[in-house]
């Protein structure tokens, strides 16, 4: 009973969807349910008791509360829900009027018009929810006050009809303000999360991004050559003799030396490509639908422009040179082992001077299957 009770409420959620999303169609769910069982008891004790046009309305309603609630699991789009609400909106408010309009049992009808400002503010939205129910209050008024009374079937005092809609104003007004708040409560939580999320996978003094983000962008790339059985290129830069800089410049202006470094890395890399702060003074690039000889053109370039770039510090122009690691990731291959491929190139370029560019495969065999990943 509880388990269908939950797989009810939870049917339609999705976790591709986003939080927001996922909590009204629970609210969808659950509120369909309720209104389905009111209409249906109601519309049931009006059978019996004869009163069979309200018993008719009752009925209707209960169906197309049930009818919305399926809408949005079986079509299970943004337009489905979007159609699932606004249905489940009309009928609230069309049987509210009509409750108006007959008085319901004992003139308790208007009873239920409180219902519809915070249902309506909650599926609708700020905008749209007031949008619906001023026009909502408009059409209340006009069937209270216009028509010479024409319209009702039932008769209310002056006091009450006053009340009543000066109350449903009020409760109108609280509504709106309480969707508004928590509108603005949802998307400054919003931005922070995904500010929090930026700055955990950026490095703040490059602004590039840092390891963490490396490491999903290469596990997000090995995935897709995975499915494609295609290949990309990973190298590892390092500056160098970045020590010395530090040494005469100082340790604030060697930070802001990288700054510059990457700056002119940024700049000359391709729109698909990626470059990121590997730790230190050393950098992570990832070239991706690239293999070992095309990483290696596009990384020459990049070590020709950096050592011609002049860097600035305080007026003082200087050169810097960079020593970079080349490795190639294929469907077979580790990241984990591309990436101590990669190291061990950039080591043999330190180890032969510097200012260059050394490719895995020029000093180290292909990888051997106990390298090989079986994912
Ligand atoms: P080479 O790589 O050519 O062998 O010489 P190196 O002098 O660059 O030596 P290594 O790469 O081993 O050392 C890097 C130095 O970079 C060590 C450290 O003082 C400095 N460094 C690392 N991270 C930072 C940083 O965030 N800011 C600054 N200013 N310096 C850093
Ligand atoms: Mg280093
Ligand atoms: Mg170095």
């Amino acid at each position: 009973m509880f388990s269908a009770l939950k797989q009810y409420v939870f049917s339609g959620v999705s976790r591709h969807y986003k939080d927001e999303t996922n909590r009204r169609i629970m609210v969808v769910n659950l509120f369909a349910a309720v209104g389905m069982s009111i209409t249906f008891l109601l519309g049931c004790r009006a059978f019996f008791a004869a009163e069979y046009p309200l018993s008719t309305t009752l009925f209707t309603a209960s169906v197309v509360f049930a009818i919305s609630q399926r809408l949005q699991v079986r079509v299970a789009t943004a337009r489905a829900r979007t159609a699932s609400i606004t249905l489940l909106i009309i009928c609230l408010m069309v049987l509210t009027l009509l409750l108006l309009i007959t008085g319901g049992k004992d003139n308790t009808g208007p009873l239920w018009i409180y219902l519809v400002p915070p249902v309506t503010m909650f599926f609708a939205g700020f905008i749209r929810g007031l949008l619906s129910l001023i026009a909502f209050t408009l059409v209340s008024a006009l069937l209270l006050f216009g028509f010479d009374e024409a319209i009702l079937f039932t008769q209310y005092t002056y006091a009450f009809k006053t009340r009543l809609l000066y109350s449903f104003m009020t409760v109108s007004f609280l509504s709106a303000f309480y969707e508004y708040s928590r509108q603005k409560s949802y998307d400054t939580a919003l931005y922070l999360s995904e500010q929090f999320e930026r700055q955990a996978k950026h490095d703040h003094l490059t602004q590039l991004l840092n390891r963490r983000g490396a490491q999903q962008c290469l596990e997000r790339e090995y995935a897709r050559i995975v499915r494609n059985k295609s290949k990309f290129s990973i190298a590892i830069a390092d500056i160098d003799r970045f020590k010395s800089i530090n040494d005469s410049l100082g340790h604030e202006q060697g930070d802001e030396v990288l700054v510059q470094i990457s700056n002119v890395f940024t700049s000359r890399l391709r729109a698909q490509d990626i470059i990121a702060r590997w730790g230190g003074e050393e950098f992570m690039f990832i070239f991706n639908d690239t293999d070992e000889t095309g990483a290696v053109e596009a990384l020459d370039q990049i070590r020709e422009t950096l050592n011609q770039a002049p860097l600035n510090i305080n007026g003082h122009e200087f050169y810097v040179t960079s020593s970079f690691g080349v490795s190639e990731v294929t469907p077979d291959i580790d990241i984990s082992y591309a990436i101590r491929r990669a190291d061990k190139a950039l080591y043999h370029a330190k180890d032969n001077g510097r200012d260059q560019v050394c490719a895995i495969s020029t000093i180290s065999p292909p990888p051997h299957s106990e390298h090989r990943t079986s994912s």
